[in-house]
């Protein structure tokens, strides 16, 4: 039977089939693995192996089937890929693996910065609220939402988004279009890249076109089709922080 390092190091033949879709997907990320009772860290050498690095007791309170990017505060705070060894039961782990490595790029890369600039962000600062990302209230049941979100498929699928986006803009206001184009952009992006992986290898798309409750992951999927709706333009998604100017902008 494949040891577990065995099914980590798979990540990095699995890399050479997919590096080509896109430059971000040249880079693998440390791997941690969580038990209930530690988290074992796994890092890539310059020999693109991964090799054991050490364990720490998991004092984060144990979640079942955790696939996340996190930084870890006692490996010098670096960003690594979050899961609970089941995930190699699953037929598309390691697409599943580089969507949260495309967190990691986003981590390092601009997160930080883009957060900076939003007005949601520094609100939920000043109220030491950590917890903004999940708990924002945006009106997924407003009618300018649903009529964005059930938008089918036409031939100009673009400009049909940016008037939805504007108008959802003009009528919910700066904070809650700030909030959906957070979330777009940073989970619409990880998807629309995962996506891609599964299509080239030969699997079914990852995620379903709409689901039947409006909520957050809602914004993943308007994220995900407007990203490609964009690409199909033309939009520059090499850079991702111009990608979110991009989309910020609602224009191309
Ligand atoms: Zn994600």
């Amino acid at each position: 039977m494949e040891s577990l390092i065995d099914k980590i190091n798979a990540i990095t033949f699995f890399q050479k089939q997919i590096e080509h879709i896109h430059p971000l997907l040249k880079r693998c990320f440390p791997v941690v693995v969580a038990t209930e009772a530690k988290l074992d860290i796994y890092d890539i050498n310059s020999e693109n192996t991964y090799n054991f690095i050490k364990s720490i007791p998991n004092r984060f309170g144990f979640i079942k089937s955790i696939r996340a990017a996190f930084p870890i505060q006692v490996y010098d705070n670096r960003i690594a890929c979050i899961i609970t060894s089941d995930i190699f039961s699953e037929k598309n782990c390691y697409a599943t693996i580089f969507h949260e490595f495309i967190h990691c790029q986003q981590f390092e890369l601009c997160e930080n910065e883009l957060k900076n600039t939003l007005k949601i962000y520094n609100d939920a600062k000043s109220k030491e609220d950590s917890m903004w990302e999940i708990n924002f209230p945006f009106p997924y049941i407003a009618k300018e939402f649903i009529e964005y979100y059930e938008t089918q498929q036409t031939p100009e699928m673009l400009t049909v988004l940016i008037q939805y986006r504007n108008r959802i803009k003009a009528s919910l206001g700066l904070e809650c279009y700030e909030y959906m184009n957070w979330e777009e952009w940073k989970e619409g992006f990880a998807r629309y890249i995962e996506t891609q992986i599964t299509k080239e290898i030969g699997l079914s798309a990852p995620y379903p076109k709409q689901n039947p409750t409006l909520a957050r992951d809602s914004l993943y999927i308007t994220g995900e089709r407007f990203i490609r709706a964009l690409i199909s333009k033309s939009a520059d998604n090499s850079n991702i922080g111009i990608l979110y100017e991009t989309m910020y902008n609602n224009e191309l």
